[in-house]
């Protein structure tokens, strides 16, 4: 056709095909996940166009996907009736990647296949996994509300370019064709296919059909009928009981909403009911994204009105320190046609995020405070993976601050190693007689806190230091200044009471001393005139000759360093 063009894939775009292809080999089944996963998402964003647009169905208001293949031509093609693409859309969905951290994610190549493989898995597939079968696609797309004549053919050999041409096609929604790369063919079968789709994509809540086959006794072979048969369950997942849910679908819908390759690390499902209906299914993953530590990132949490999808990333459903959770919330009581304004306002919303982030945090609680070594070694694994991004909770959850501090894992000079381990509460169970303050330490590296001079005298003491390295800390600590009534302090703050812990022969000692370099402080003190607030002898240090404290209420030196850092 004359307004055929051939364009070029963003260069991340040619670097992705190259990795898929060669790392995501041995796992080539997912590429059909991935197709009904996108055609699922076709279906979601027609029912929600079609809210305020009924026309938008045309005659066709059944949604479904329909996966069928060629064997003479050697092709498999998954068809929806979902939201279509245009011209302008196919352009650039199938030709650049738009997704956040996609700058990241290529920063961390390391161009070791198995590494990268797992990277991949984590960045999200999608599309462009069919060339991991295929060595060409074919796209047919027609856009809901578009006439048959404004239809568009996409198409390319996954390599650096692809082609766009307008097409005639009778059909609302999307074809995808996929040309078998050779050695492929045992996928051309409705076994093979059906089994995959039931192992990947049986949690999709529309039908997904395949023509039917029969045994023809008179033939005596498999022949192929006229009539689809539907081989999913095809009802909303998170609408089922939960006994009727196995912990691989539970897996498989993880998949699908997170875009992960790997299996969360775990989940909770539950109706509510009460001052709010809704029902909320949701999951902590088991490795942080690359683009955790933006706050301006939406959640990750898909809202669905009485299962009709409304919008993904709904940032209200959620607080931002728990920006990881992944799920569903389906709300039997917001409006269809609700707006992130209008999320903002609702009372229903606010009970739904409270609601959930209880949920979220007691299914913490359950891993933290298990008595099995999986869950143990799953909360170390959270801890290690968003441990600072809880800390967050500290200051901003005022409501749940208790919990979250006993959630907290620290480092501290009891194992002296920078796995961060210790509880609050463990702490608290170790601390001395006559201790009554918890101690902590700041730095900005394991190896400056546990070498801090400050330390000195509670080694000698034998009293427990934690040492705080992670940037949050410090911020998160002008939130936490108490544990269970005990007081947090820094061992690095001035006038430094050891209260109880030091006795009675040694305070004297100490005013002996103090009184015998009376002349030399003050010497010192005139000779650092407006360099020192104050100087004075010191019974902290046991090896170092002296050290630099900040004033009471004065900002630490660390959080001065920080803050001088970030231009402050
Ligand atoms: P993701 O699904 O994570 O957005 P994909 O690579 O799977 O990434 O898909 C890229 C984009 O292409 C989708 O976001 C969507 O806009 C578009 N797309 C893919 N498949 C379809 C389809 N069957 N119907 C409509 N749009 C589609
Ligand atoms: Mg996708």
């Amino acid at each position: 056709a004359d307004n055929k063009e051939t364009l070029g894939f963003q260069a991340e775009v040619k670097q992705l095909l190259q990795l898929m292809i060669h790392s995501l080999y041995s796992n080539k089944e997912i590429f059909l996940r991935e197709l009904i996963s996108n055609a699922s998402d076709a279906a979601d964003k027609l029912r929600f166009e079609a809210i305020n647009n009924d026309a938008l169905y045309g005659s066709d208001h059944e949604l479904k996907i329909k996966v069928s293949f060629d064997k003479a031509a050697r092709t498999i093609t998954i068809s929806d009736n979902g939201i279509g693409m245009s011209r302008d859309e196919v352009i650039s969905h199938l030709g650049t990647i738009a997704k956040s951290g996609t700058k990241e994610f290529f920063g961390k190549l390391s161009g070791d296949q198995q590494k990268d493989a797992a990277l991949i898995g984590q960045f999200g597939v999608g599309f462009y996994s069919g060339f991991i079968v295929a060595d060409r696609i074919t796209v047919e797309t027609r856009r809901a509300g578009l006439q048959p004549t404004e239809a568009v053919r996409w198409e390319s050999a996954g390599e650096g370019d692809y082609s766009v041409e307008a097409i005639e096609k009778t059909s609302r929604g999307t074809d995808i064709i996929l040309h078998l790369r050779e050695g492929e063919d045992e996928l051309l079968s409705t076994w093979k296919l059906k089994s995959i789709i039931t192992k990947y994509s049986d949690h999709i809540s529309l039908p997904i059909q395949m023509a039917k086959e029969e045994w023809d006794e008179e033939k005596k072979e498999m022949v192929t009928k006229d009539e689809p048969e539907t081989i999913n369950q095809a009802s909303a997942l998170w609408a089922r009981s939960k006994s009727d849910i196995t912990p691989e679908q539970y897996e498989e819908f993880y998949k699908h909403v997170s875009h992960d390759f790997a299996a969360p690390l775990t989940y909770t499902h539950n109706r509510v009911e009460g001052r709010s209906e809704y029902t909320q299914l949701l999951y902590i993953p088991a490795k942080a994204p690359f683009d955790l530590w933006d706050r301006n990132k939406r959640g990750g949490l898909k809202l669905y009105v009485k299962r009709v999808f409304i919008m993904d990333d709904a940032e209200q459903l959620m607080p931002t320190y728990l920006r990881f959770v992944k799920g569903v919330i389906d709300s039997a009581d917001l409006p269809l046609n609700v707006s992130r304004e209008i999320l903002q306002e609702s009372r229903d919303v606010k009970a739904i995020r409270e609601g959930s982030t209880k949920r979220v945090i007691g299914m913490l609680e359950e891993l933290a405070n298990a008595e099995e070594q999986e869950k143990k070694d799953k909360y170390a694994t959270f801890w290690t993976e968003f441990g600072q991004v809880l800390k967050e909770g500290i200051g901003e959850d005022m409501a749940n601050k208790d919990r979250i501090a006993k959630l907290l894992r620290f480092a501290s000079t009891n194992a002296d190693s920078a796995d961060q381990v210790v509880a609050l509460a463990d702490y608290v169970g170790r601390m001395k007689e006559g201790q009554d303050k918890i101690y902590y330490v700041t730095a900005d590296s394991f190896t400056a806190a546990k070498n801090s001079p400050h330390l000195e005298i509670f080694r000698k003491k034998g009293v427990e230091v934690l040492l705080l390295t992670d940037r949050v800390d410090e911020w998160m600590l002008s939130f936490l200044t108490e544990f269970e009534g005990k007081e947090l302090v820094s061992v690095a703050k001035g006038g430094l009471d050891l209260g109880k812990l030091e006795d009675e022969a040694e305070k004297k000692e100490h005013e002996e001393t103090e009184n015998q370099y009376k002349e030399l402080v003050a010497k010192m003190k005139e000779t650092l005139g407006e360099k020192a607030k104050d100087v004075r002898v010191t019974f902290r240090l046991t090896d170092s000759p002296a050290c630099l404290v900040a004033d009471e209420h004065e900002l630490s030196g660390n959080l001065l360093r920080m803050l001088k850092a970030a231009g402050q």
